[in-house]
C-alpha cells in the first residue's frame, strides 16, 4: 500500500523552483544579483514575478498561468 501525496509539487512549487534557477544577471547594465531573487505574487491563477536590479533599478516581469492547459 503506498499511498502518496504530491505535497510540494504543485504547479505552483514547480514554477517557484524554476524561476530559483532563473538568472538574476541584469540585462541592463549586467549586473550579476546574486543574493537576489524574484518576488512572487500570486492573484488568482496569476503568478507574477518581479526582480529589481539593485544596481540600476531595472524591472523584469514575468507573469504565468497556473492552468498551463
Ligand atoms: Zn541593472
Amino acid at each position: 500500500m503506498s499511498h502518496r501525496n504530491d505535497v510540494g509539487s504543485t504547479a505552483f512549487d514547480r514554477m517557484a523552483s524554476h524561476m530559483d534557477r532563473e538568472d538574476l544577471d541584469c540585462p541592463k547594465c549586467g549586473h550579476e544579483d546574486e543574493g537576489g531573487h524574484w518576488r512572487v505574487r500570486t492573484s488568482g491563477r496569476q503568478v507574477r514575478y518581479t526582480h529589481v536590479c539593485p544596481s540600476c533599478g531595472a524591472i523584469r516581469k514575468r507573469t504565468y498561468n497556473l492552468d498551463d492547459e
